[in-house]
């Protein structure tokens, strides 16, 4: 038994020892990115049951020049393992809050709202309320026109600091929306507790209501739960026609999904396209 032991260990070891150097390259890579703000936001279209465009999701994307766009899934956990997501949040917001001042400059684009992730991680900073402040301050946006996208994650063991905080930052007129609603720890009671503007209803029942019927159940519970507590929900995740109709006809009236339009990084956003690809 020993001796396989050792021949485990033998073979062990070289892979335990590349999976740790692999990531410390990686949290190098992140921490680099970070100092160089080799970060950009890509800005996905939201619209209305009339296709009106209401505002944008900013999502994060690393770019480091002349390289390609790394998505969020490759670098979001690690950033969040080693508290890097706290500083590259306050940029997000930062960068996303200059977008919208700019937006806000003109008629066409003024009553445009934005949505930022902030991660649980970055919620629970001490200095979160007064840096949030400060950031929206700087930028002299309209703070009624920004709209911070939680997940029920942060909630877990902090309810009652995350309900400070977030009436905080209410007062000032800022809005939030709970993201990926019905994945993961959902408990109803935070929907009493937390003060919401919107649910969001994540893209994984939205993917499969035309065809799934429990899928389709959960979603109709979830917007009849929006639509009880008062809250505005936007459907993520709309690909096709089907899904908007379905969503349409059960109350849920704004959408974000490639059905209207992919991230994209703003020079590329025409304005006068961001119309449903429906005829
Ligand atoms: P999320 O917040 O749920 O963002 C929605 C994701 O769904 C985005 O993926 C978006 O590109 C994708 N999506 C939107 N419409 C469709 C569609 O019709 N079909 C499909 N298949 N996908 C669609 P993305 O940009 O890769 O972001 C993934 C996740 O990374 C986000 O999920 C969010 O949890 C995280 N993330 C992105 N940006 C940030 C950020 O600035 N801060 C933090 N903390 N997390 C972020
Ligand atoms: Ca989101
Ligand atoms: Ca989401
Ligand atoms: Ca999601």
């Amino acid at each position: 038994a020993k001796a396989a032991g050792r021949n485990v260990q033998m073979i062990f070891d070289p892979v335990m020892q590349a999976r740790v150097a692999l990531r410390n390259a990686q949290e190098e890579d992140l921490r680099l990115a970070l100092e160089r703000q080799h970060f950009v936001l890509h800005y996905q279209p939201q619209v209305d049951d009339t296709g009106t465009l209401t505002g944008f999701e900013a999502l994060l994307r690393m770019q480091h020049p002349g390289k390609n766009v790394v998505m969020p899934d490759a670098f979001i956990g690690l950033a969040e393992e080693t508290g890097l997501i706290v500083e590259l949040g306050y940029w997000t917001l930062r960068t996303a809050c200059e977008q919208l001042y700019q937006w806000s400059k003109l008629p066409a684009t003024a009553l445009l709202t934005v949505s930022v992730n902030v991660s649980a991680r970055q919620f629970s900073d001490e200095a979160l309320v007064e840096r949030v402040l400060a950031i929206v301050q700087q930028s002299t946006i309209d703070p009624a026109r920004l709209i911070l996208e939680l997940t029920e994650s942060m909630m877990l063991d902090q309810v009652d600091s995350t309900v400070v905080k977030m009436r905080a930052l209410r007062r000032s007129g800022i809005r939030f929306s709970l993201d990926d609603f019905g994945i993961g720890f959902s408990s109803l009671s935070y929907l009493k507790r937390l003060p919401l503007h919107e649910i969001k209803i994540d893209r994984e029942f939205v993917n499969n209501i035309t065809h799934d019927a429990n899928d389709a159940v959960i979603v109709c519970a979830i917007i009849a739960l929006a639509q009880g507590f008062g809250l505005s929900v936007i459907a993520e995740g709309v690909e096709t026609v089907e899904q908007q109709v379905f969503l349409e006809s059960r109350g849920c009236h704004r959408f974000q999904g490639y059905l209207f339009g992919r991230p994209v990084p703003l020079p590329l956003i025409d304005l006068s396209t961001l119309t449903p690809e429906k005829s």
